[in-house]
């Protein structure tokens, strides 16, 4: 039997495909990163046909790329040597959503929205970490990633948020991790050696996820955002250190944008909220006077009748901040997402105006405070599809603000094969081969994604 034909004995015809027209849509993402060669479009239903297909991989050497929602932009589920892209979004059980000690078991397909909406209809009380990204991207993609959401700048980032796992392993076993595979409750990943680890920004290389537990978070009946704005770039490290210090936050985003006129400032934009009507506005009258009172007097205005659109985008969740973003003609955006200590983050903005005026580009930033003390500070770039010109001067900028993320000491975050091998360049040694070991270890025919996380030959 031919490969198609086994893997179409193994999940149907109906969930398999070759066809020149569906490998077109898999052989690219909606990022700036040339096209490459699929061979199968694979969608499981079921952790058996996953096991199924990876034991046929592996006897018969073909890669696999694990495909989410497909929406890092960095072409990560676009195969680099061709072979299946295994589409999990037919496993999109919500397993269970377990009340009492606040977490969600979900399959690998299941959505943003999709939770988000379960959630709302049956535990009003309760979310999750939502990310800004389109709400068909998953849970698990978006946790594996080390992604965030917007009760990140409260609770961590989402991969911290993550209590168990089930994976199929490259060689095809099934396997528990975390306190579901002591007990039926997937509550913890610990007092445990910690193997999520092995799974978690590894960008689907050491196995495939197909079932994931999430911490859930008590849901504050009252919200509000607050507005701030200044022109003094360097004023930015004081004034997030001083906001994050009182630890009072909900979501913390800082904004810009050249055109239009009245967006060319620097907004500090505060998401507070509370369990009750008091609570919210003592936040509110603290945040307030904290900037009334901030150091160097009246240098952070604080911005009086927000637009309402302004006030419902950033009160939605997620909150489409990016969408203040302005986009070319032809649709494309892009972004290095830099992840950047606070006090850095002044020399990053001069060096993506310098980036952005290069090459003729508008400079938008939208950043987020995580936890604190770091901070995920997009270089972004919008381009014209169409435009093939436009897109290899996006390519260049993206290039050129991976080595500035770097060279500033931050991380490159969800980066496409370019940015993992400049990373990998920088990286320890040994660390280099620790990274080799692992994957050799977990995956010795070297089928799942490859060519991410390897050093350039
Ligand atoms: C406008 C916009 C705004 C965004 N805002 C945010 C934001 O606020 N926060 C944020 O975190 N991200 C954001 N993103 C980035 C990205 O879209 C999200 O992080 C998204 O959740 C990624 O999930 P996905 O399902 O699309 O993952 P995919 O792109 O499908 O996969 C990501 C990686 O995980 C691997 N993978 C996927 N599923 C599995 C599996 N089951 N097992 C093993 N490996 C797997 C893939 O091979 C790939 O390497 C944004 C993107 C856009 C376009």
């Amino acid at each position: 039997m031919d490969i198609f034909s086994s893997l179409v004995s193994i999940v149907g015809k109906d969930r398999a495909s070759n066809s020149q027209e569906e490998l077109y849509l898999y052989s690219r993402d909606s990022g700036a990163q040339p096209p490459r060669n699929v061979d199968y479009i694979i969608m499981p239903k079921t952790v058996e046909e996953v096991q199924k297909v990876v034991l046929l991989a592996n006897k018969e050497k073909i890669p696999i790329t694990p495909l989410g929602g497909g929406f890092t932009l960095s072409a990560l589920v676009v195969p680099n040597k061709g072979g299946i892209v295994l589409d999990m979004r037919r496993m999109d059980k919500i397993i269970e959503v377990n009340e009492a000690n606040r977490y969600a078991v979900v399959e690998a397909g299941v959505s943003q929205g999709k939770l988000r909406s379960y959630l709302e209809k049956n535990y009003p009380h309760l979310q999750h970490s939502t990310p800004e990204a389109p709400p068909t991207v998953t849970i698990v993609g978006n946790a594996l990633i080390q992604g965030h959401g917007h009760i990140s700048p409260r609770y961590g980032v989402n991969s911290e948020m993550i209590t168990g796992m089930e994976v199929v392993l490259p060689t095809g076993e099934i396997c528990k991790i975390g306190s579901c595979s002591v007990s039926p409750y997937w509550f913890t990943r610990g007092p445990l050696p910690d193997l999520p680890g092995l799974f978690i920004g590894w960008l689907g290389t050491t196995g495939i996820v197909t079932k994931l537990s999430m911490r859930l978070y008590p849901k504050p009946e009252f919200r509000d955002v607050l507005a701030f704005s200044t022109d003094e770039i360097d004023l930015i490290p004081n004034v997030v250190c001083d906001v994050t210090h009182l630890d009072l936050l909900e979501d913390f985003f800082l904004i810009t944008q050249e055109k239009p006129d009245w967006m060319n400032h620097i907004f500090f934009v505060l998401i507070v909220s509370g369990h009750f009507k008091e609570e919210l506005e003592l936040k509110q009258d603290i945040y307030k006077k904290l900037f009334s009172e901030f150091k160097g007097g009246g240098r952070v205005k604080f911005v009086e009748n927000l637009h309402p659109a302004l006030r419902k985008r950033f009160l939605d969740v997620p909150p489409l901040a990016s969408l203040a973003a302005d986009f070319k003609k032809g649709g494309g955006f892009e972004y290095t997402g830099a992840i950047l200590p606070i006090d850095k983050v002044p020399e990053a903005w001069r060096k993506g105006l310098e980036i952005s005026h290069k090459y003729g580009m508008i400079c938008s930033y939208v950043h987020q405070v995580l936890m604190g003390n770091n901070m995920m500070f997009g270089f972004n770039y919008s381009f014209n599809r169409a435009d093939e010109e436009d897109v290899e001067k996006t390519r260049k900028a993206l290039s050129e603000s991976n080595r500035a993320t770097l060279d500033l000491g931050g991380m490159v975050w969800k980066g496409e094969v370019g940015a993992q091998r400049l990373t990998m360049e920088r990286m320890d040694p040994n660390t280099v081969e620790l990274i080799k070991k692992v994957k050799r270890m977990l995956d010795p025919n070297g089928i799942m994604n490859p060519g991410n996380w390897e050093p350039a030959e």
